[in-house]
Parts: structure tokens; C-alpha cells; sequence
């Protein structure tokens, strides 16, 4: 059974290669990460109200779904979805024409990813307190080399010193995409006040252009910096 959080949408994606697409996302419960800055923190734990799905019951309610949102591409969030067996699930869905993207820490890449549209491994920087990933990432380079779709590496930067965490992966990335991956690096300005409540999207842009600039000062050529969007829309409003 997948404890599930919440299915929202169709809204956009705010972060990394799809922002701006129309999308449903799907937040499972459980995460074996605690970061300190987690902006849904409300999904690490399951409580009474959890629904858990059965796989063929999840599948049948997001083709449902994505019919009457009209909608044709499904986010797997969190939490970290790979803490659960999807496979089914993505056979499913491609079946309806639907396509999957997967965001996860990049604690356990488990061989389903090997089939969605896009994988995005978001690495944890230091501020967040939490273990790196980068020999698991390193290790999956058979997986990485054989995933079907776009991979890409996105970390959030709160700081100089999640700065310098973002440029140890910009080398990896670029091993990677000399080895013929379709991967790229994204920076994503950190949400360093999560409970603010009302509009931040002032502070998200200041933010926004210093790490630009910081980008400009260092040696990364391709890489992609992005605020997150649905931060500038909403806030730090669930569900959107
Ligand atoms: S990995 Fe993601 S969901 Fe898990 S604690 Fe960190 S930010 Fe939150």
C-alpha cells in the first residue's frame, strides 16, 4: 500500500526541466530524510487521515483524474517516493498516454525510475542538515546511463556553503553528460522562510538575482537557475 498525502492539480510544475507544465502531483507520505527547511513536513508521517492506495487503485485514480483535469503528465512527490514500488503504476499510466516525473533526494534510486519521462534527484546541501547522497548518486551510474527519459540534478541553495555542495555535482553532471546522459544541473533559490505567510515573492526575487550572480562569478557554464515559480504565485500555500 502507497500512504498518500495528497493528489493536487492540474497546476504547474514551479521547479527544474518542466517548469511551467500543467501537471497532477502525488505526495506520499514518508520520508527517511529530516531536513530542516522541509516544506512539507505535514508528509512525513502518516496520520489517521492518510488514505493508502493499492497500486491498481492509485493507477485507476490518477488516469481518472488526469481525464477530467484534462491534464497528461503526473508528478510522484513527497516525502520520497522511492521509498515505494511504482512500476506498475508507471506502466499504467504511459498505457493512458501519461507521462511521470519523479522528484526524490537521491537516497534510493530503485529500477523503476529507469522507466519515467523525468527523473530529478535533489541532492540535500548542507543547510538542510542532512546526509549526501552523492556516492548513491555516484554508484547509479548504470542507471543513469540507461534511464529512458531526462535526468536532472536540482539543488536548492540557502547558502555559500551550499554553493560550493552545488558545484562538486555541476562535475559530476558534466561527467555524466559527456558520457551521453541527457542531464542537466539546476539551482533553485531556497524557500528560507517556509511559515511566511502572504506574498514573498519580493524576497524570492532578491534571492533570485544574487544567485544568479553568484552563478555568474563561478565556473559553471551549463547550468539553469530558477526561482521557484509557484512560490512567486502562491506563496507558501499548500496544495497548489
Ligand atoms: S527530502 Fe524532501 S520531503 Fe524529505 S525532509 Fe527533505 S525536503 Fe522534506
Amino acid at each position: 500500500m502507497i500512504p498518500v498525502a495528497e493528489i493536487f492539480g492540474p497546476t504547474i510544475q514551479g521547479e527544474g526541466p518542466h517548469v511551467g507544465m500543467k501537471t497532477l502531483f502525488v505526495r506520499v507520505v514518508g520520508c527517511d530524510f529530516n531536513c530542516a527547511w522541509c516544506d512539507s513536513k505535514f508528509a512525513w508521517k502518516a496520520d489517521p487521515n492518510t488514505k493508502r492506495y493499492g497500486t491498481k487503485e492509485l493507477a485507476d485514480e490518477l488516469v481518472k483524474r488526469c481525464s477530467i483535469e484534462r491534464c497528461n503528465n503526473v508528478v510522484l512527490t513527497g516525502g520520497n517516493p522511492c521509498l515505494y514500488d511504482f512500476e506498475a503504476i508507471v506502466i499504467e499510466l504511459h498505457d493512458h498516454g501519461i507521462t511521470i516525473d519523479v522528484e526524490t533526494q537521491g537516497s534510493k534510486l530503485p529500477q523503476w525510475l529507469l522507466d519515467v519521462d523525468l527523473l530529478v534527484i535533489s541532492p540535500k546541501a548542507p543547510s538542510s542538515h542532512q546526509p549526501d547522497v552523492y556516492e548513491s548518486v555516484n554508484k547509479h551510474l548504470k542507471l543513469l546511463e540507461s534511464v529512458q527519459g531526462k535526468v536532472a540534478i536540482k539543488i536548492p541553495v540557502f547558502d555559500e556553503e551550499d554553493f560550493q555542495f552545488a558545484e562538486k555535482y555541476y562535475t559530476l553532471v558534466d561527467y555524466y553528460r559527456r558520457k551521453g546522459v541527457d542531464i542537466d544541473l539546476y539551482l533553485s533559490v531556497g524557500n528560507t522562510n517556509t511559515s511566511e505567510d502572504g506574498d514573498i515573492s519580493r524576497r524570492v526575487l532578491n534571492d533570485y538575482e544574487k544567485l544568479i550572480q553568484r552563478v555568474n562569478e563561478s565556473d559553471m557554464k551549463r547550468v539553469f537557475i530558477l526561482p521557484q515559480v509557484h512560490t512567486l504565485v502562491w506563496g507558501n500555500r499548500q496544495g497548489v
